[in-house]
């Protein structure tokens, strides 16, 4: 460790007129006799308690002095009021006076002002004893101030001149700023600058030494005016200024790394208790006693620390101890790679478990993780007592399944139980957050085991029960296409899964359902038929069936016009309407022999004909090219034919589809 360079302010701790106050009370103590001091002595709570020892007692009030009697009453530095000494002459006790001659000197001064008839503007805090015992000596109209709101509505009823007076340990600069308010008024103001001497010494050197220091120590009791004002001083300059009223009050810890430090005290504090507060920060004492002050750990032991520094893949903690703690990444999180900067900063507490006092290097290793994972144990622990539903991200993807963590704990969910579907490919959920139920917790085999797949099939048994609660046969429903097969769709429909067959998927043939739907796309279908939870789907909605009005729509001698959408060698079939398709015989395509209907016509052609033939019962229709050509000398043998040709070919067609 540096040397640390301490600084004592020069004239830190009794003022003269305190010395000299708790010097005579020592020594009538010391000769004997009942003593007593009106008020405490100073604002030190250790020089009182040590005048106690001596037998000094305190009188606050002067209805306590009907009870004492040929005793010594000592009047403090900072003076009473003219009433309190004619008190203690009436209780026949005797009064030495201690008031500093700083203090006695404004006594004097209000005391033959006010006599003259002047007006005395008494500047300082109307509640300090000080202040009160100026008042008292007042011969005439006198004012209290202690802010500038009072100066600005300061005005004196009859009197032209003013004398301006201050509290002995005022503030320099705010008795300066008064003055200024009140000088600027229409009076003749006469300004006795009573401030004392060693106030404003003690705070002009405190002021420099904090300037220039890392931490700074003011000493003082807790109600001493002056010793507040030294502290503010130093603060505004160093902010580690430390208030104590005896070394008993100092964290050393906090000093640990400040290298320079400065040392105040108030005009009441004795220079045994400054002493003692440097012999503590004195370099070896301070070592041992920082040591002394700072706990012991043991491994295993739950400390609670300050995060003072995190880098990408280690925390350092100030535990308190002589030694800083370190977290490293494995020891915080049991998520690989975790960036602990986004996740930690400084000024963090946290709670952790030291796992080895010194490391080696003379560090203390923590663990986080460990500490995390004890408490997330309980907590699944109970979570698998009740059955609870848990939540958590997905760590890591292994052969066989997949990990989550919880509180730092882990959860390991086999393949088979991550879904209630087989799953081929388990890293889609890595850094995914997933539910999940134990079905197995035994931390010490290391055995905790998380199951999805039983909550995924809840849900769906009961998303189908509420399906199957309403819907009913011809219902029209909405559904997504989950997957598409040669001979048809599945159809969700959020509970249960409808299979759209091919041939209800159109009025009209439908060669691929590949060609018509892709995963994801959303349907509207009738349910055709429920068989326990099987559903059948279909797309023919009986409105939009072609064949109603078919028979007059097609009858025979119709031209209509369609496009061809399929050549067996047998004819085309050309779709003369959404869904209805009519055959062309090749025989009917011309006039002349052709071979096949591919000679003549191309799939997509357009072409108009005349429907020759309906027949409604059997769906069927035949359409003829050659019956809009100019008529021919008939042949009925060849006409018949042709038509049982068709009929047989027809058959075919429909048993291949
Ligand atoms: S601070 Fe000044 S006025 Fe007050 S007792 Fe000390 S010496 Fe006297």
């Amino acid at each position: 460790m540096e040397d640390r360079k301490i600084t004592v302010a020069a004239s830190a701790g009794f003022c003269f007129g305190v010395k000299r106050a708790v010097d005579i009370v020592k020594k009538l103590a010391s000769e004997g006799g009942k003593v007593y001091t009106f008020g405490p002595i100073t604002h030190n709570e250790s020089v009182v308690d040590e005048l106690r020892a001596m037998g000094v007692g305190i009188v606050n009030d002067v209805t306590e002095l009907e009870g004492i009697k040929d005793a010594t009453i000592v009047i403090r530095s900072h003076g009473v009021g003219r009433e309190i000494y004619k008190a203690i002459e009436a209780s026949g006790n005797k009064t030495v006076d201690a008031t500093c001659q700083f203090v006695k000197k404004i006594h004097n001064i209000v005391d033959e002002r006010t006599g003259k008839g002047e007006f005395a503007v008494i500047i300082g805090d109307p509640e300090h004893p000080e202040v009160k015992g100026i008042c008292s000596w007042c011969n005439g109209p006198f004012e209290v101030i202690n802010s500038p709101e009072e100066a600005e509505r300061f005005a004196s009823k009859n009197n032209s001149n003013i004398f301006i007076v201050s509290q002995t340990t005022y503030d320099t600069h705010k008795f300066e700023v008064l003055v200024e308010i009140l000088s600027n008024m229409r009076y003749n103001v006469t300004v006795v600058n009573t401030i004392c001497n060693a106030t404003e010494i003690r705070q002009r050197e405190t002021l420099e030494l904090a300037k220039n220091s890392d931490a700074m120590i003011v000493i003082g009791g807790k109600h001493s005016s002056n010793t507040r004002k030294l502290f503010e001083i130093s603060r505004e300059q160093c902010e580690n200024t430390y208030y104590i009223q005896t070394h008993v009050d100092l964290d050393l810890s906090a000093f640990k790394s400040f290298r320079c430090v400065g040392i105040t005290a108030g005009a009441s504090t004795p220079k045994t208790i400054i002493k003692e507060v440097l012999e503590v920060m004195s370099e070896e004492n301070f070592e041992q006693m920082l040591n002394d002050s700072l706990k012991t750990i043991h491994n295993g032991e739950v400390v609670e620390g300050t995060v003072i520094s995190v880098k990408e893949d280690m925390i350092a903690l100030n535990i308190d101890y002589k030694a800083d703690g370190i977290i490293t990444r494995s020891e915080y999180t049991n998520e690989p790679g975790l960036d602990l900067r986004t996740v930690v900063k400084e000024g963090d507490k946290m709670q952790v478990k030291v796992l080895k006092v010194n490391d080696g290097e003379g560090q203390v290793l923590l663990s986080y993780r460990k500490l995390a994972a004890e408490r997330g144990s309980k907590r699944l622990e109970e979570a698998f007592e009740k059955g609870e539903i848990l939540k958590a991200k997905v760590i890591s993807v292994l052969g066989g399944g997949i990990c989550v963590s919880i509180d730092e704990t882990r959860v390991f969910i086999p393949a088979s139980l991550v879904s209630d579907v087989y799953e081929k490919d388990l890293e889609k959920y890595k850094d995914q957050e997933i539910e999940f139920v134990l079905s197995e917790f035994n931390p010490r085999k290391r055995r905790i085991i998380g199951d999805r797949k039983q909550i995924l099939a809840a849900r769906k048994a009961e998303a189908m029960k509420a399906l199957f609660e309403k819907i009913h046969v011809g219902d029209t429903v909405e559904g997504t296409v989950k997957n598409i097969t040669d001979f048809g769709a599945f159809i969700d429909l959020g509970g249960a899964d409808g299979l759209l067959h091919i041939s209800e998927m159109s009025w009209g043939r439908i060669e691929n359902p590949r060609r018509l739907f892709k995963v994801g796309d959303k349907v509207k279908a009738f349910i055709k038929d429920i068989q326990g939870e099987k559903v059948a789907l279909s797309m023919k909605f009986p409105d939009q069936n072609p064949w109603v009005d078919a028979e007059t729509r097609f009858a025979p001698g119709t031209v209509v016009t369609g496009k061809v959408v399929r050549m067996p060698d047998f004819g085309a079939f050309v779709e003369i309407y959404p869904g209805v398709d009519a055959l062309l015989h090749v025989s009917q395509i011309a006039k002349e022999h052709i071979d096949k209907p591919s000679d003549v016509l191309k799939l997509g052609q357009e072409v108009t004909a005349k429907i020759v033939d309906f027949s409604l019962a059997d769906k069927k229709i035949s359409l003829s090219i050659k019956a809009l050509l100019a008529p021919e000398p008939k042949n009925e043998a060849a006409s018949e034919e042709a038509e049982a040709v068709a009929t047989e070919e027809e058959k075919k067609d429909e048993t291949l589809a």
